[in-house]
């Protein structure tokens, strides 16, 4: 952390500045300009931040050198991570994971034919929702436990791991119990108490991004994940709120190589929400690919018209086959594995 004092900052300024982050333990280091001091500080900057410095006499800034996010940083962890899901399916550097699944846990029916199309395009991973964050109170909003069950079977018939989503602290023991990997949606991203509470299991994370979130503050909250003790996340890029209308959300493509350079953690695309619209899932794919996607997640239903949740974006079988194909043949021309 360096601190900038105005120009012509009385000596008194500069010492009251150096005696408070000497008295918080830290060690300061004065270097005087001819227009203005500035004082680089050592130590403890969490134990900083609470010294109000910028509040001082003669205090111009205050510039944060390092980052905020410790346990998820690059600049503290270089090479990039591998979390591993189920016992074998590896979401990382080297590999491309598929994962697919209905937007939601309707049916055992409607769940068995989604789990089948993902396993027969070559998914890795099921998703789906069984608790479901819905904008209206009005709208299906997951069938609870009963949903974690059929995704238990649905595991067992094609032998995919689970990844489904947790939204109320309470939850987080019997959806850990159920499931390979806890989602935590983009309406709960800074939900920090849910944070904490999936941070205290041993199960892989997925943390989707919120929907007006920047870079940094998707970071921190994957923080206040680690922070507990869980490493295990992937970060989940699903488009973000802009002002255009026609796409559900804007697929933002940079954050793919921003984050990793940002954080070791893996990052996974969702096309489906990005665009909300089957038409866009192949391309977003692709360039989601492109970009350096570790994996893509994607909504399928044998029956988009009769979703409960987000049909517009499900895909039929053989769209799920067009994707799936992309998935097999662009990562190994960027040095991928794919994930099998
Ligand atoms: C989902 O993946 O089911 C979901 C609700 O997504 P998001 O939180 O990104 O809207
Ligand atoms: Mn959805």
């Amino acid at each position: 952390m360096v601190v900038v004092m105005r120009p012509g900052a009385a000596a008194e300024e500069v010492d009251a500045v150096v005696s408070r982050v000497e008295g918080a333990g830290g060690e300061a280091f004065i270097s005087r300009g001819v227009q203005r001091t500035i004082i680089g500080l050592v130590g403890d900057v969490i134990a900083f931040q609470g010294l109000n410095l910028r509040a001082m006499p003669g205090v111009g800034e205050v510039v944060r050198v390092s980052k905020p996010y410790k346990l998820v940083s690059r600049e503290n962890h270089p090479d990039a991570s591998t979390v591993t899901v189920g016992s074998d399916v590896h979401i990382g550097p080297d590999t491309f994971v598929l994962i697919a699944g209905p937007c939601a846990v309707e049916t055992a029916e409607q769940t068995f034919e989604a789990a089948d199309m993902a396993k027969a395009a070559g998914a890795t991973i099921l998703r789906g929702g069984a608790y479901k964050p819905r904008t209206s109170p009005y709208a299906f909003q997951g069938l609870g436990v009963k949903g974690l069950e059929i995704l238990a079977e649905a595991r067992e018939r094609t032998g995919l791991p689970v990844v489904t989503e947790v939204v109320d602290p309470a939850d987080v023991a019997i959806v850990a119990e159920y499931a390979d990997m806890l989602q935590i949606g983009t309406r709960n991203m800074q939900n920090f108490p849910l944070l904490q509470a999936v941070g205290g299991v041993r199960k892989p994370v997925m943390l989707k991004r919120g929907l007006s979130s920047t870079y940094e503050e998707w970071l921190m909250a994957a923080e206040y994940v680690a922070q507990r003790g869980n490493l295990d996340i992937v970060l989940c890029e699903r488009g973000i709120r802009t002002f255009e209308t026609a796409t559900r959300n804007t697929l933002d493509v940079s954050a793919v190589p921003m984050v990793h350079a940002m954080s070791h953690l893996p990052v996974v695309v969702d096309p489906s929400h990005s665009a909300g619209k089957r038409d866009l899932v192949l391309p977003l794919t692709r360039a989601a690919i492109a970009v350096g996607a570790d994996a893509v997640m994607i909504d399928v239903h044998a029956n988009p018209t009769q979703a409960l949740c987000d049909g517009p974006q499900a895909l039929y079988g053989d769209e799920l086959a067009e994707v799936a194909r992309a998935c097999r043949e662009l990562p190994p021309l960027l040095g991928r594995t794919v994930s099998s």
